[in-house]
């Protein structure tokens, strides 16, 4: 029997998001079944944040949806991280990066990766602090196997949107400000930000990727 709220959830959403806005399936802890019929009903897109549970997905799904990482990428998951996603969205130490660019030259890969924005300035929290990310661009941008598309953003937990949205002002400026140094290798393309309770906010401040998995998936277990 199919879970008819997933379909409608996803149609309910993709009639509301504007034509240039990506949806990404947030699908932590959600089964291959709520995925596909996710799929089944329009998503182009899953976002996975643990590497053996979008494994065990993708085996099933394969690769006729895009995969995007936007978990907090460790080093030691690079080299499976390579293998398996079309995007890496969680970019944020040079470290990494460098594993992360050895092991997709070693498969013949050029990543496409979002460079992840601590837009809260949490210290407990992934992404680069705003006033470094332009010097952490330049530094990964000579790297060939990984192609910077972009920024992602999370902003600091909240129950309130708007609480959210001076930090997604900030990300957006910050995305401007790259585009306009037009650095080698580097294309300011996507901004990844907002998820359910935040994503209309999000785009109002620029988004153009929506990161989404409770409106899609229900409440998490
Ligand atoms: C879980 C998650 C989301 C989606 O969160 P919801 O509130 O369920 O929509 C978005 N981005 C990241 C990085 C996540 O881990």
């Amino acid at each position: 029997m199919k879970n008819t709220v997933i379909t409608n959830n996803v149609k309910e959403l993709l009639a509301v998001l504007p034509a240039d806005v990506e949806l990404v399936a947030a699908a932590k802890a959600r089964s291959t079944e709520e995925i596909l019929e996710a799929v089944s009903a329009g998503v182009k897109v899953i976002g996975e944040n643990y590497i053996q549970e979008a494994e065990a997905a993708l085996k099933e799904i394969g690769h006729g949806v895009r995969w995007h990482f936007i978990g907090h990428l460790q080093k030691n998951k690079v080299k499976k991280a390579a293998e398996l996603f079309d995007m890496i969205e969680t970019l944020d130490d040079v470290t990494t990066a460098e594993a992360l660019n050895r092991n997709c030259a070693n498969i013949g890969k050029v990543m496409p990766v979002l460079v992840e924005v601590n837009s809260g300035r949490e210290a407990q929290k992934s992404g680069v602090f705003p006033e470094k990310v332009l010097e952490f661009v330049k530094t990964i941008s000579g790297l060939s196997n990984i192609s910077v598309k972009g920024l992602m953003t999370m902003g600091p937990f909240s129950g309130d949107p708007e609480e959210a949205r001076p930090f997604f002002k900030e990300t957006k400026k910050i995305f401007d400000i790259l585009k306009k140094a037009h650095l080698a290798n580097v294309e300011m393309r996507y901004l990844s930000m907002g998820m359910t309770n935040s994503y209309k906010v999000a785009i109002e401040e620029g988004a153009n990727v929506v990161r989404i998995g409770t409106r899609i998936f229900g409440e998490r277990d």
